[in-house]
């Protein structure tokens, strides 16, 4: 079976089924054995796996992923792919394409159909104009599924994985960390892609905790303190807080104390606090109520 993502064969299927690549929906095809196969190793795909592929393309990934997988279930919006995946993918009978729009359909219901007694995993190269809204359904929507290894903007990738005290940590570290473990798994350039994308790209590979790292008694409410504090992140955590007028409602005096009983100066920023800390500010919070 020739390998799909070698660039020549890439640009073969694209011209023989006159496809128009479409930028509208972030379609970048990965034209790179080497890392293709770093992605599956990095994932630890095995046949004893379901694996979730986001965006085949013209399945070049979706092509790894059979011969490493026990089944592949891959979902694609782009309907002019279906024909291109079902004659590049023919060999295979462990693959499943989807015609659909991924923020769309009930992934959760879909995986569960399926499953049987496999492990779950998501492995893709995203989309980069849905990779937040993606990630974020993935951790918060579907309970399902182990790990997510995923190819996307390597700022982004930055981002999931700072901590405090940096310029990229903000409500998405907190978010992604809350639910997983991230962890970049390798930086690609764009000459690995066919059309190359504006910016770098990195694969993250986060897995999923079976419980919180925190426990809060209101998640909900931690998340919209992160959220406020992120929407304003120039301004100290009292400020922010009582600028966002949240329920319940503190003063900016009660806010203060309640930093200070933390031990924590009141006048600090949000993007000071790490998650534990978050946690313990909302309980506290939670418990005024
Ligand atoms: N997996 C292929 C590869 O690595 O070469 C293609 C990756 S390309 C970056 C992203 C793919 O996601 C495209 O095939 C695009 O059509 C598809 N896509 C974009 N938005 C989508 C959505 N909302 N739901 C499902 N697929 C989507």
């Amino acid at each position: 079976m020739p390998d799909i993502s070698n660039p020549k064969n890439t640009r073969d299927i694209i011209s023989k089924h006159n496809f128009n690549i479409r930028k509208d929906y972030g379609q970048n095809f990965l034209v790179d054995g080497n890392i293709l196969q770093k992605i599956i190793d990095s994932a630890e795909v095995t046949k004893d796996d379901l694996v979730i592929e986001i965006g085949p393309g013209i399945g070049s990934m979706t092509q790894y992923l059979c011969e490493a997988a026990g089944n592949v279930l891959a979902i694609e919006i782009d309907k002019a792919l279906i024909p291109i995946l079902s004659e590049t993918l023919s060999s295979y009978d462990n693959v499943e394409i989807i015609n659909n729009d991924v923020l769309k359909i009930d992934l959760d219901e879909m995986i569960e159909e399926r499953r049987g007694e496999r492990h779950v995993k998501v492995v893709a190269n995203l989309p980069y104009y849905i990779t937040t809204p993606v990630i974020m359904g993935l951790l918060e929507k579907t309970h399902n599924i182990e790990s997510i290894t995923v190819m996307i903007q390597k700022e982004v990738a930055d981002r999931m994985q700072v901590g405090p005290g940096t310029k990229d940590y903000g409500a998405l570290s907190l978010a992604v960390q809350y639910y997983s473990n991230p962890t970049v798994v390798a930086n690609v350039p764009p000459t690995c892609f066919i059309p190359r994308p504006k910016v770098g790209s990195a694969v993250i590979r986060l897995d999923i905790y079976r419980e919180p790292p925190v426990t809060v008694k209101d998640p909900a409410l931690m998340f919209a303190l992160i959220r406020a504090a992120f929407n304003q992140r120039r301004k100290t955590l009292t400020n922010a807080l009582t600028n966002a007028q949240l329920r319940p409602a503190l003063t900016k005096e009660a806010l203060g104390n309640i930093l200070t009983d933390m031990g924590l100066p009141d006048t600090i920023r949000g993007e000071a606090l790490t998650l534990e800390q978050y946690a313990q500010l909302t309980d506290i919070i939670s418990g005024k109520q």
